[in-house]
């Protein structure tokens, strides 16, 4: 942590990312206090803490906690409408977030990649085109490894990738990756952000300290990402499904270009879905500026099938196809994923409410012949099916009814697709474990 200026840091949020910073600051002599609202003493990582010797507050905020502290490192999840948070705000105080911490480490080659769909899935791509290529390299972020704690020992040489949220994004100043991705930006996260602006806000914080050294990879396709990357003071390259780009990626429908140079055809691609297509621009373009080979590009695009959970083919039982896209938390995804088949398609949906209305929906809705619905939001998605005039719709209470129903709708040559437009958490822990529910209740029938 060299060069990082502050001497006294209050660390809030003990979650898994705000233990390993607690940690590594101290690790780095830096004097930690840390606080958090819902972890209990008897909790390991408390107890770890507590055993270096650090001073930890459960179970309140006091404003107290201010005094003698430089700045804060928060848990991307604590809205800056915490008092405790407001209150530093109003004194002045920096509110940063984990992925600050990066800047100091010096790394030889940042790559960090946001958008509101795609982030995990190019990330993934990235990292396997480098490691293909018999590069150093490592992989963390929102996709799972504490980035900073990835970064404190990294090998010399070696390329850091990282997912980024939005929410870890607005809690930086320095921070400043070598190439930033921008995949694509729609207005998931509202309830958080409030507004678009401040969203495009949190965003724009990946390329904002980027200079003429460094790369903006973006999607010229989407025009809100155009609109926010007119401010950038980088080298800017653009990729696009739909237009001929001499100085980026594009598809001709056909091929996979990067600078008019052929990449790959996209007949030998093995990821379906035609979203995937703008991810795969986007790693492509990051992979060509690192130097990385045509034949590792390629050698990646023709194995790799997807990551789990982001429309993963599961089974075909009675010539029914399930796809588990557990993590289309948005109506973005969503469309999406019922995009990528032609096929009859039995769709269960639902979660969270997030205030959002779902008639976004309504265009990509034409293969859709029954709903299965559940969660918070299943009268709003039926209610959507009875304006567009579909018949059969069903509410069920979990999973495996849900797999159930849509197994007994269903016939041969359909698509049963898990693609819920909504966030998990009504309901189980997290996105993964609707999934495994899913796929568990698919291998039950
Ligand atoms: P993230 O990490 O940003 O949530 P993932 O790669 O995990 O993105 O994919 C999340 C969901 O978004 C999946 O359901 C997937 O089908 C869909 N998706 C992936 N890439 C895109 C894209 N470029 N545009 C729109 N939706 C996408």
């Amino acid at each position: 942590l060299k060069k990082f200026p502050y001497q006294s840091v209050l660390v809030l949020g003990l979650a898994k990312s705000g233990t390993a910073v607690a940690k590594l600051l101290n690790r780095n002599g830096i004097k930690t206090i840390v606080n958090d609202l819902k972890a209990v003493e008897s909790d390991a990582h408390v107890q770890e803490l507590q055993n270096l010797g650090m001073e930890i507050i459960l179970g309140e905020h006091p404003l107290s906690l201010l005094d003698g502290i430089d700045v804060i490192i928060k848990n991307p999840g604590i809205p800056y409408e915490n008092p405790l948070v407001r209150q530093a705000t109003e004194q002045g105080l920096p509110v940063l977030t984990e992925i600050e911490l990066l800047y100091y480490f010096e790394l030889d080659s940042l790559v960090g990649i946001t958008g509101s769909n795609g982030k995990t899935t190019t990330t993934t791509l990235i990292y396997e085109m480098y490691k293909q290529d018999r590069r150093k390299v490592e992989v963390a972020g929102n996709i799972g490894l504490v980035a900073s704690e990835v970064a404190e020992t990294i090998e010399d040489g070696a390329a850091l990738v990282v997912e980024l949220s939005s929410f870890q994004l607005l809690g930086t100043q320095c921070f400043k990756p070598s190439i930033s991705v921008v995949l694509n930006l729609f207005e998931a996260h509202l309830d958080y952000h409030h507004t678009l602006d401040h969203y495009m806000e949190a965003k724009s914080n990946i390329f904002k300290n980027q200079s003429t050294g460094d790369f903006l990879v973006y999607n010229a396709d989407d025009q809100l990402v155009e609109l926010m990357v007119q401010q950038a003071e980088t080298n800017l390259v653009p990729f696009s499904t739909n237009e001929q780009l001499d100085n980026g990626t594009y598809s001709d429908g056909i091929a996979l270009y990067y600078k008019n140079e052929k990449i790959i055809e996209i007949e030998k691609i093995a990821l379906v879905g035609e979203h995937n297509i703008e991810n795969i621009l986007a790693a492509i373009a990051v992979a060509k500026l690192e130097g990385i080979s045509n034949e590792a590009i390629k050698s990646v695009l023709t194995t790799f099938t997807g990551v789990s959970h982001r429309l993963q083919f599961v089974d075909n039982i009675e010539g029914r196809l399930f796809y588990n896209d557990s993590k289309a938390t948005n109506i973005l995804a969503t469309s999406k994923a019922l995009q990528s088949f032609q096929q009859p398609t039995i769709l269960l949906a639902g979660g969270l409410d997030r205030g959002n209305e779902f008639d976004d929906l309504t265009p990509y809705l034409k293969n859709v012949k029954s709903f299965v619905l559940f969660g918070e939001t299943a009268p709003k998605l039926k209610a959507l099916a009875e304006k567009i005039g579909l018949e059969s719709i069903v509410t069920v209470n979990n999973m495996e009814e849900a797999v159930k129903e849509a197994f007994k709708l269903s016939e041969e040559g359909d698509v049963i697709l898990l693609s819920p437009a909504c966030a998990s958490w009504d309901q189980y822990k997290t996105f993964e474990e609707r999934g495994n529910m899913f796929v568990e209740s698919v291998h039950k029938l």
